[in-house]
């Protein structure tokens, strides 16, 4: 019997894909029979290598460097987008950084920074995606949406994170991006959800799970005992993506082994 691909015909961009978890979403997007635009700002080896591994999965990949947070570079990744694909029926926003800092230290360069690329970045490739969703309506041969749109928020949309006031602003900012987007393009036909990880072993938070010591402290966060790992979202992001979640909008989806559980008051508080 052939493998169901939940995604065939569709076309996916996924910004920050050359690593972490925007690499295992475009990887897993491509498996499930999407053709993926692989955004990537710096390591464009590593940006080819997630396109050779989607080539392997029968996906039409290919690299594009843009800066999310740049409307010019956003916009010409969705015309090269449009040209070497013809549409655009999935976006998964996930690029995103840290700079972490005592608050009365922070910078405004670096909370701009974070606000730039995890915000208005999303909201430039959410609304180049709208654009095209709009333009060319429900294909009901390819999706029963007009377009899936996929925000990467955090467990820190909804848990304070001292030290990191800037991320954490700028995620909480993606909650209601993503519920305004959702509300008014419902309507349109156009799908558009969140994904909230909890910790998940990739390079932005090396320091909280590469010694025995920093990964005990940190599963004392976690009720299901272990780390994430990019997996764990990936799939989840192919079922935000396919028909199988077509009624579903507007939601945050947590995937974070329980640390949204408030596992303090686990022993009595
Ligand atoms: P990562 O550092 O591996 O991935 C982030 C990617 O974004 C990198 O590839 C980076 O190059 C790219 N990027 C940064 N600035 C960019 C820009 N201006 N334009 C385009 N790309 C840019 O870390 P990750 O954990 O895979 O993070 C992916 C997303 O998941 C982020 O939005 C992050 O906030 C979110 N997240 C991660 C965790 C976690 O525990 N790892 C938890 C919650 C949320």
């Amino acid at each position: 019997m052939p493998e169901f691909k939940p995604l065939a015909r569709q076309k996916a961009i996924v910004t920050g894909a050359s690593s972490g978890i925007g690499e295992s979403v475009a990887i897993a997007l491509g498996r499930a029979g999407a053709d993926v635009v692989v955004n990537y700002v710096e390591g464009e080896a590593a940006a080819n290598a997630v396109v050779d591994q989607l080539h392997q999965a029968g996906s039409k990949a290919i690299a594009h460097k843009a800066d999310v947070s740049a409307e010019n570079q956003v916009e010409e990744m969705f015309e090269r987008a449009m040209r070497e694909f013809g549409t655009i029926d999935i976006l998964v926003a996930n690029a995103g950084l840290q700079r972490d800092c005592a608050f009365a230290e922070m910078t405004l360069e670096g909370w701009n920074k974070v606000l730039a690329v995890n915000l208005t970045g999303q909201f430039l490739c959410a609304r180049a995606a709208t654009r095209e969703f709009l333009r060319r309506g429900v294909v009901s041969s390819v999706s029963r949406a007009a377009g899936k749109i996929i925000c990467m928020s955090s467990v820190h949309q909804e848990i304070p994170w001292a030290g990191h006031a800037n991320y954490a602003s700028s995620k909480g900012g993606i909650k209601l991006l993503m519920e305004s987007m959702a509300q008014e393009l419902a309507p349109k036909r156009i799908r558009v959800n969140a994904i909230a990880p909890g910790a998940i072993r990739t390079p932005i938070n090396t320091s909280a799970w590469d010694t025995p010591e920093a990964l005990k402290s940190l599963l004392t966060l976690i009720p299901y005992g272990r780390i994430g790992l990019p997996e764990d979202i990936a799939r989840a992001a192919v079922w935000l993506a396919s028909d199988e979640s077509d009624y579903v909008v507007g939601t945050t989806l947590f995937v974070d082994g329980g640390m949204t559980l408030f596992p303090g008051f686990s022993t009595n508080g």
